[in-house]
């Protein structure tokens, strides 16, 4: 959805708007690392200070994701709060104060700013990179590749040992 800046009042302007999953993965180029389960629900308020825009926000909506030890499919709640700062006009090396001061600025060359590109953006950093079911996944077994969340999989412990630990116990057995 794009938001013309000129019916931002001087008073500022709220939406609540809802965006098809399909729509900001079609924006990131069918490159994302997860899939929307709900379309997008977001709340913005928009407040213009002397032309620039600063807009707060509330994202909600449910994404899956895959987890990075167990590669299973789990759902993931979106719940977030953020505020962004856009200076208008083209980034420039004059405007280097502002980008270095601890505020996170985007630059506005055109009459509007499109909302999904701002989800898209949020998401995006809400999502891990390396995404986990549950704090506590237990992941594969190495060696036979069983999900050790449902159970031992009878594998051989020491077999397992990641080569840290494999180093540790070198390390005991060179003791003088
Ligand atoms: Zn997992
Ligand atoms: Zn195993």
């Amino acid at each position: 959805m794009k938001i013309n800046i000129d019916d931002i009042s001087e008073h500022g302007l709220s939406v609540d708007i809802s965006e098809e999953g399909r729509d900001i993965e079609a924006l990131a180029g069918g490159k994302l690392e997860f899939s929307f389960i709900t379309p997008v629900a977001a709340h913005l308020d928009f407040v213009r200070t002397d032309g620039n825009i600063h807009v707060t926000g509330e994202i909600k909506g449910k994404i899956r994701l895959n987890c990075s030890r167990c590669l299973k499919e789990f759902d993931h709640e979106l719940n977030i709060n953020f505020t962004d700062f856009f200076v208008r006009g083209k980034e420039e090396g004059g405007e280097k104060e502002l980008k270095d001061a601890d505020l996170d600025v985007s630059y506005l060359e055109g009459p509007e700013l499109d909302s999904t590109a701002m989800l898209l953006g949020q998401i995006s950093l809400e999502v891990p990179i390396k995404p986990l079911c549950r704090e506590d996944c237990k992941g594969l077994c190495s060696k036979c590749g069983a999900d050790l969340n449902s159970g031992e999989c009878g594998c051989d412990k020491d077999e397992k040992t990641d080569t840290r630990f494999a180093k540790l116990k070198d390390l005991k057995i060179n003791k003088p």
